[in-house]
């Protein structure tokens, strides 16, 4: 049954509280309140304690999230956070300072911030580090930003910006929102960027080749060194989206393969539970002579300096440019980052990757004889499926992903990227066990055969569901967000 709204659970002249009467004059109490008869007006729910505990625990059981269950949503990493992280980001030293205090009296917290800009340059081998954006996207707006600078800087602004089409939507995006014309690169074969195609759309007015690495087919670029070179060599420079480096941590450095920009998305890979809106950090890291660009301020160290003037906000950078964000970024979400930088070290966190590929690769071998594999190839972090040979029964991506909510699961990404018919993107990440791998891979087994042999189950699901299929667009093109009393509905 569909949880009731509490106005619908509530009955007049209950109350979820009680006081007693209070020992000091009200009256001042009573001027600022709007009279009792307005409050009657505005038709707040009246609930009993147990009433509003119980609406809102219901509420909570019907939410999905990593803690409940198996959640492969491609690209977004919703891996397991430790609790640790969070035991780390609540300390009172780190809870309860504010941005505007002196620095000598948070040295601690500058120095987390700078140890942290030091862990993700040795992981990724970038000269420098910002740890200002608040999110994957926003990293590549400061990301392309500091491109335009650099051109800028030369002496030559460039209009174009190269975007593969196995790129994530957010790349194009952001080359439009710096203000660049966007060309698509068309893959190979193998899914990877087309070399000729390249060379032929590398011209000088090209200021950068926006890379989305893994790219979105879950797949490495095996000819990446190349790519660099051939943009290099006209004087472009390489943007790396790292959003899903999970699958490389420790594997490979992406200033190694030629990259000049890179962000992270530290939500995702380095371990903060997203989604749904919630805080996220995307540093963004540079090749040396990108430096002078970095967002001010940056977290410097001096250890001449006396104590509690060691760890310092560096504000003197005047190629900067300028901060992109409010203070010095989402300090929570760092806290937790490092926490689980330090937790698992340099061998955690290339354990972490080799898990993350061969649980995708675990699950491609098992599921490749019931739903299409655009690109034979061994993937990384992700597996892209197609669900083609079900649509021929009438049965869709959509479907499928519908129906696996009725095994307590939550759907993978569908439709992305683009590229693939009726794709179906499954991140298992890796924290997960084979025992929930296999159980996955039953359902997605008997999902196909349901397909083929009884589809009616499948495109009617979900069936156990407080609510089935919702109309979507409806929801999305005219909210309905206010209730209004049943006197009153028109
Ligand atoms: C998630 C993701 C982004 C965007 O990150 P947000 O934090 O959601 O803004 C960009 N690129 C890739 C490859 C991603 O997976």
């Amino acid at each position: 049954m569909p949880e009731p709204l509490l106005f619908e659970i509530g009955a007049p002249g209950r109350e979820g509280y009680s006081l007693p009467e209070p020992d000091v004059p009200t009256r001042d109490l009573d001027e600022m309140l709007p009279p009792a008869r307005q409050r009657q007006e505005l038709n707040l729910p009246e609930v009993a304690q147990i009433d509003l505990v119980r609406h809102f625990t219901r509420l909570s059981q019907q939410n999905f999230s990593v803690d409940t269950s198996f959640y492969p949503l491609g690209s977004c990493t919703m891996k397991y956070n430790p609790k640790v992280n969070e035991d780390a980001a609540r300390l009172a030293g780190f809870r309860a300072i504010h941005p505007y205090q002196p620095a000598e009296t948070v040295q601690g917290a500058l120095r987390l911030m700078y140890e942290l800009q030091n862990y993700l340059a040795s992981i990724s081998g970038m000269a420098g580090i910002t740890l200002q954006p608040a999110a994957g996207a926003h990293g590549e707006l400061t990301g392309m930003l500091m491109v335009r600078a650099y051109h800028a800087a030369r002496g030559h602004q460039r209009r174009l910006v190269l975007v593969p089409d196995s790129a994530h939507g957010t790349n194009p995006a952001t080359a439009a929102m710096c203000g660049y014309e966007v060309a698509t690169l068309r893959s190979n074969g193998r899914g990877g960027v087309d070399l000729d195609e390249l060379r032929r759309l590398m011209t000088d007015e090209v200021a950068a080749l926006m890379l989305t690495i893994p790219n979105t087919l879950g797949l490495f670029d095996e000819n990446i060194c190349e790519v660099a070179s051939i943009v290099h060599s006209r004087g472009g420079l390489l943007y790396c989206d790292g959003a899903n480096m999970n699958a490389l941590l420790g594997q490979v450095r992406f200033a190694d393969l030629g990259c000049d920009v890179l962000h992270f998305n530290l939500h995702k890979t380095f371990s903060t539970p997203h989604g749904g809106g919630g805080p996220g950090a995307g540093p963004v890291g540079v090749s040396q002579p990108l430096l002078p660009f970095l967002p001010v301020p940056v977290v410097g160290y001096r250890p001449e300096a006396a104590e509690g003037e060691k760890y310092f906000l560096d504000w003197d950078r005047p190629q900067s440019i300028g901060r992109v964000r409010a203070f010095y970024g989402n300090f929570g979400v760092m806290v937790r980052a490092y926490t689980y930088i330090r937790t698992l070290g340099a061998e955690g966190l290339r354990a972490v990757s080799e898990n993350a590929v061969i649980n995708a690769n675990y699950l491609l071998a098992l599921l490749k004889e019931y739903y299409d594999l655009p690109y034979q190839r061994r993937c990384m972090h992700e597996a892209v499926l197609s669900a083609k040979r079900q649509k021929a029964h009438g049965v869709r991506a959509l479907d499928i992903a519908k129906r696996l909510i009725d095994y307590g699961l939550h759907p993978p990404t569908i439709y992305f990227p683009l590229i693939v018919e009726e794709a179906l993107m499954i991140e298992p990440t890796e924290t997960e066990s084979k025992q929930t791998l296999d159980y996955f891979a039953r359902a997605m087994i008997e999902i196909a055969e349901q397909a083929e042999r009884n589809p009616e189950v499948v495109l009617a699901a979900p069936h156990h569901t407080p609510v089935g299929r919702l109309d979507e667009v409806a929801a999305a093109r005219r909210p309905n967000l206010r209730w209004r009393p049943e006197s009153k509905k028109s």
